[in-house]
């Protein structure tokens, strides 16, 4: 299948292909694929330096009860949890995180978070925005 074996970029969380990657590096047991030379040679000053920040992240959203985002930061969640179970054995939510990602409000910001009707004759489905607000807006990238 098309795009099956794209890996992302430690550094930046671009999609890489491993065969076209400007970069590659073996740290603890995994191949990590870079975009470029820039984002292999810093994750090469200190891999643990980096992974470490994901972890502390991942760990701090993980013991949250409710959904923090209201824009588009939630959707890394699942993916790097996913990666991070399959890749370094740890336990994160996967399905914490993708319902942040529909979820219709947050602690962030009550009342704002993934559409889940139309709009008058408008598909909204996906996109983040007010969900309470009639008259608000919503968008589909913001960050
Ligand atoms: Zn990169």
């Amino acid at each position: 299948m098309k795009g099956e074996n794209k890996m992302l970029d430690p550094i930046c969380d671009m999609t890489v292909d491993p065969a076209k990657a400007a970069g590659k590096f073996d740290f603890d047991g995994t191949t990590y694929y870079f975009c470029s030379v820039h984002c292999q040679k810093l994750f090469q000053t200190d891999p643990a330096k980096y992974l470490a920040a994901a972890d502390t992240c991942m760990t701090q959203m993980d013991s949250r009860t409710a959904s923090p985002f209201y824009e588009t930061l939630g959707f890394f969640g699942p993916p790097l949890a996913a990666r991070m179970n399959a890749e370094l054995g740890r336990t994160y939510s996967t399905s914490k995180h993708l319902n942040w990602v529909f979820a219709p409000t947050s602690d962030a910001r009550p009342g704002w978070g993934s559409e889940n009707a139309r709009w008058g004759n408008y598909d909204a489905y996906g996109l983040m925005g007010s969900t309470t607000d009639s008259s608000g807006y919503a968008f589909s990238m913001n960050s």
